[in-house]
Formats: C-alpha cells, sequence, structure tokens
C-alpha cells in the first residue's frame, strides 16, 4: 500500500469537498427555501478547509493540522447531519453538531498526552466519525411523513458502513500502530491507507447521496403535484381514477361508489360570490375526508363533483356513509367571511363486484341523477330499474 500517498488523497478530497459545495450552493441560489441545501454547501465547505490543512500534517503534534483539520473535517459531517434533518423539516439540534469538533480541539490542543499521541487520536477520532455517520444514517432512513424516497435505505448503510470502517480503526491501531516521527508521510501500517482511500471514496458517494435525494424529493413533489386537486388537497379527477382502476382490478374489485355533487352550487357563487363557492368545495373536501377510514379513496372530480370509493364495503354501509355525509353537511353550516354557508349534497351509490371503474362511475352517476330529479339533499342507491334515464 505504499503506493498511497496521504497528503495526494487529502487534497483530492478537498478539492471533490470543493466541488460539492460549489454545486450545493448553485442548487440553492435556484430554489432558497431549500435551506438543506445551504447547509450541505456550508458543510462541504467546512470539510474541505479542513482537508486543506489535513493534507499538510505530518504525525507529529500541529494544532493547525492535528486539531484544526480534524475538528473542521469533523464539522462537515455533523453540519451534514444538521442539513438532513432541515431536508425533512425536523428540529435541529445545533449544540449536538458542534459537541463532536469542539471537545476534539479542545482535547488534542489542550491534553498534550492525547494530542502528541498518534494512536489515542485515531482512536477518539474514530469514534466521533463513528457517532455522527451513525447519526446521518439514522437520521436518512426515517421517511418524512407522507413520502417515501427510494434511495433512503442505500444512504444509509453506506453511512451506516462507512461509521462501521471506521471503528475499525481502533483494533487495527492496537494490532498495527502508527508509529510517529520521522518521515512520517510514507505510510507505515498497510491498513491506513486503504482505510483513507474509503474516506475518499466516501466523500464522492456521500456528495452525490444528497443530490439524489434531493432529486426524488423533487420528482416526488412534482408527482404529487400532479396527483393533487389544488383547491381541496384531495386527489384530483386522473389520480382518482388512475387509483380506483387499480382497486376495481384487484380483489374482484369489491366495493361501493359514491358520486357526490353540491345542489345549487351556482347560487352560492352566485349570492357570496366565488371566494365563498371555494371556501365550501374546501369545507366539504374536508368533511368528505374525515368521514373516511384510510383505505378509502376520495377525489374531487371536478368543479363541485367529489367521488369516494369504500373498498370492501357492502351497499348498506355505503348509503349509512352516504347519509351520514349529507346530513352532517346539511345540518352544520359554517362560516366564511362573507357570511355563513350552508350546502347539501346530492349522491348516488353504486357497489358491486368485478365491475369495471368506468361501469361503476356511470352506475353511480344514474344515481346520483336520480337524487337530483327526486328533489336534492338525498342518497339513491343504483338499482336495475333506475335505468334507463328519460332525457
Ligand atoms: P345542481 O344542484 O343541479 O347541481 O346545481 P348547481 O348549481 O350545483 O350546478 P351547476 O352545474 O349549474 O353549477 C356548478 C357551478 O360550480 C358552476 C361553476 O361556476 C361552479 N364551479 C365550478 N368549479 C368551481 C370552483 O373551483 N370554484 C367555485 N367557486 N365555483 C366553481
Ligand atoms: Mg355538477
Ligand atoms: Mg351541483
Amino acid at each position: 500500500m505504499a503506493a498511497i500517498h496521504l497528503p495526494t488523497i487529502m487534497l483530492g478530497s478537498f478539492a471533490a469537498l470543493l466541488v460539492f459545495s460549489v454545486f450545493f450552493i448553485l442548487d440553492w441560489l435556484r430554489a432558497r427555501h431549500r435551506l438543506e441545501l445551504l447547509m450541505w454547501s456550508l458543510s462541504f465547505f467546512t470539510a474541505a478547509i479542513g482537508f486543506a490543512l489535513l493534507s499538510q500534517r505530518t504525525r507529529d503534534y500541529n494544532f493547525f493540522t492535528i486539531s484544526l483539520g480534524n475538528s473542521l473535517a469533523l464539522a462537515g459531517l455533523a453540519f451534514v447531519w444538521v442539513g438532513l434533518r432541515l431536508f425533512d423539516g425536523r428540529r435541529l439540534h445545533i449544540a449536538a453538531a458542534f459537541a463532536g469538533p469542539v471537545f476534539w480541539t479542545v482535547l488534542t490542543a489542550g491534553v498534550p498526552e492525547i494530542g502528541s499521541s498518534v494512536n489515542i487520536r485515531l482512536c477518539v477520532y474514530s469514534v466521533l466519525v463513528a457517532t455522527y455517520s451513525i447519526l446521518i444514517a439514522r437520521e436518512v432512513l426515517r421517511d418524512k411523513v407522507g413520502e417515501t424516497l427510494p434511495s433512503r435505505v442505500v444512504v444509509a448503510i453506506w453511512f451506516f458502513l462507512h461509521g462501521s470502517i471506521y471503528l475499525l480503526r481502533i483494533p487495527f491501531s492496537f494490532l498495527w500502530p502508527v508509529v510517529a516521527g520521522g518521515d512520517t508521510r510514507v505510510l507505515q501500517p498497510f491498513w491506513y491507507g486503504i482505510i483513507t482511500f474509503e474516506l475518499f471514496v466516501h466523500i464522492i458517494v456521500g456528495g452525490f447521496s444528497f443530490f439524489v435525494l434531493m432529486k426524488e424529493r423533487m420528482e416526488w413533489e412534482h408527482r404529487k403535484a400532479a396527483e393533487t386537486d389544488a383547491l381541496t388537497g384531495l386527489a384530483n379527477r386522473r389520480a382518482f381514477f388512475s387509483k380506483l382502476d387499480r382497486l376495481t382490478s384487484e380483489d374482484l374489485g369489491r366495493g361501493a361508489l359514491l358520486y357526490m355533487d353540491i345542489d345549487h352550487f351556482k347560487r352560492i357563487n352566485d349570492s357570496q360570490g366565488h371566494a365563498a363557492g371555494d371556501a365550501a368545495l374546501r369545507e366539504v373536501a374536508l368533511r368528505l375526508g374525515e368521514g373516511v377510514r384510510a383505505v378509502d379513496l376520495v377525489g374531487r372530480l371536478g368543479g363541485e363533483e367529489f367521488a369516494a370509493f369504500l373498498p370492501d364495503t357492502e351497499e348498506g354501509d355505503a348509503m349509512a356513509f352516504g347519509n351520514r355525509l349529507r346530513e352532517v353537511l346539511a345540518r352544520e353550516g359554517f362560516k366564511v367571511d362573507e357570511g355563513e354557508i350552508s350546502v347539501s349534497v346530492s349522491i348516488g351509490v353504486a357497489s358491486g363486484c368485478a365491475l369495471s371503474s368506468d361501469e361503476l362511475l356511470k352506475r353511480a352517476d344514474i344515481a346520483l341523477y336520480r337524487s337530483k330529479l327526486g328533489g336534492r339533499d338525498r342518497v339513491t342507491l343504483w338499482t336495475p330499474e333506475a335505468m334507463p334515464l328519460p332525457v
């Protein structure tokens, strides 16, 4: 392993860290609300300065190379962890991020026996690197509520491995100690160069992993936005039908579809204004969403029309659900800036199994039409007798 030249690896790491730092800041300039990008840029920059100092070190103690250089490299790792907490909207532990680097500096600069012993330094530093690496791995593994990013597991394993490899330096330093003094830029024990090279690879892979996580986060947000109705937050028409297709093709598609239309909605818009109409749509969506189970599918199909698919639900239960919702809406009005609004809804219910989503919707639509014809504010179940419709 004599071919591995430590200062060159350190300079390579310095360059890689600097490049990542620049890319993260450029990304942040394009999306300033994503503060984690700024944090990651800062963390890579801090570590880059640390590695520039480390490239100048010998094994003899020197404040700038040994205490400060390692401290900045460690601070870079700790700031990566802070960036991850920002990424997932969690509370920041700034003191914990500074604790390791400050502890290292004070210990190595303040206790000459430790500062001058290369093997003790190595053991202490390994524990600190492993601690932050495992904190990062744990953080990455925890999904943000409602979101799944496929690369999280890989990134977590990677950081966990890095922490574990760093811990291996402790037994290695007992078995094959690093010898201080002399021309220390030439490597001594075989393992030291290998692990330092691993560090270099880790910097490259680590830097890329955060770009990948950010890319997956953005894809997730775009997909969510494309599937969500902006006014109510429910699934939009396209997402509703694509999920309904999936549900009705599974398990014989047993379930009930409720098709709901707000009565005389135009009047709300005309008398209280469009903003009040929007508020009414949000309120109806909220009450619809509150009434369903986690397995149920709800969506806004357009305008003042909503739908809910209740898997594994008999028609009696679906009718009861529709009536509860209808009663809650008719009984309890709600306040908006423009005054009090009360709405009623008409609902059509179709249930069955092995029906395509198109057929279910057609039946629920016919039943809804019956509710409207029957005087509104009611729930109607589709039956074969309900057909054909008068035109
Ligand atoms: P019916 O009882 O027969 O259903 O009568 P209606 O007035 O509810 O039905 P109609 O289809 O005549 O009117 C629907 C209205 O919904 C017309 C349209 O302006 C309004 N609308 C559609 N989308 C929105 C929206 O996003 N916000 C608001 N405020 N109004 C909307
Ligand atoms: Mg309508
Ligand atoms: Mg209507």
